[in-house]
């Protein structure tokens, strides 16, 4: 495996090394919150690689609150990623929720995702952090920012260097207008405290679509290395998380104007 500087993670995909750091380009991750069939996952993953994705997003395990909610398609959901991993050649981030899941999401992620909701669960990071597979780490949202770089802490500790922080928002007093509260203060924050690369999901920061894109461009003024964006192909009629994702339109005009700020690709 091929490691990268210190304050670089590198990530072999079937496109080629993608690097992630402040010396590096913006990578753009994109894509549905759940694998739902396959056209909508390949057809997703061509457009947002035209777009200037690097990574198709995409959950097969979904973390719902309520257990009467669409829970992903599971393993079947892992072999549609791996078509369109085959399609497009993007690399795919998918999370893990069980380590019993690991060998299946290890066959097709190039970055297995731990959710906020398993930021804290360091029996699944010990168990991740003993495989080679470069790790993002989400935010938990109510971790503060030494419980989130412990967590991490966790996976370097069991051997893994390539680990991604992505801030995702917090619970904060006030979620009336927005699902959560994007943190982007980690941005300078994470800087000064450590070397690992840093990314923003203003999908789930902010849980409206319309607040993504003025989020996004404001966390690449602010320094980040990476941002996760939920993308579908008809958002109205998602399976989960509908209301924050963009549409390919959308998602084509912030990536414009994202390289306006920063450099993109
Ligand atoms: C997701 O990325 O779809 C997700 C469930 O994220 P989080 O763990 O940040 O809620
Ligand atoms: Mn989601």
């Amino acid at each position: 495996f091929r490691y990268g500087e210190a304050s670089e993670v590198v990530v072999p995909t079937p496109n080629g090394d993608v690097y992630f750091g402040e010396h590096h380009p913006i990578v753009v991750t994109a894509g549905p919150c759940s694998v739902e069939n396959e056209a909508m996952i390949v057809e997703t993953a061509k457009r947002v690689k035209v777009a200037g994705a690097k990574f198709l997003r995409g959950g097969a395990y979904k973390p719902r609150t309520s257990p009467y909610a669409f829970q992903g398609y599971g393993e079947s959901a892992l072999d549609l990623l791996a078509a369109a991993r085959e399609a497009t050649g993007l690399g795919i981030i998918t999370e893990l929720m069980d380590a019993a899941d690991l060998p299946a999401v290890a066959r097709v992620a190039d970055v297995i995702q731990i959710g906020a909701r398993n930021m804290q669960n360091f029996a699944l990071l010990k168990k991740v952090g003993a495989q080679d597979k470069p790790v993002l780490l989400k935010r938990g949202m109510s971790a503060t920012i030494d419980e989130w770089l412990m967590a991490a802490e966790y996976l370097l500790a069991a051997g893994n260097p390539n680990v991604i922080l992505c801030e995702r928002g917090i619970r904060t007093f006030d979620s009336k207008y927005a699902r959560n509260t994007l943190d982007l203060s980690v941005i300078p924050v994470l800087r000064s405290l450590t070397h690992l690369p840093i990314m923003i999901d203003p999908s789930h920061g902010t849980g409206k679509s319309e607040y993504v894109a003025p989020m996004a461009l404001a966390a690449i003024a602010a320094g980040t290395d990476a941002l996760m964006i939920e993308v579908h192909p008809n958002p109205a009629k998602a399976l989960s998380d509908g209301p924050q994702s963009l549409t390919f339109d959308k998602f084509d005009r912030l990536v414009q104007e994202m390289s306006v700020l920063g450099k993109v690709v």
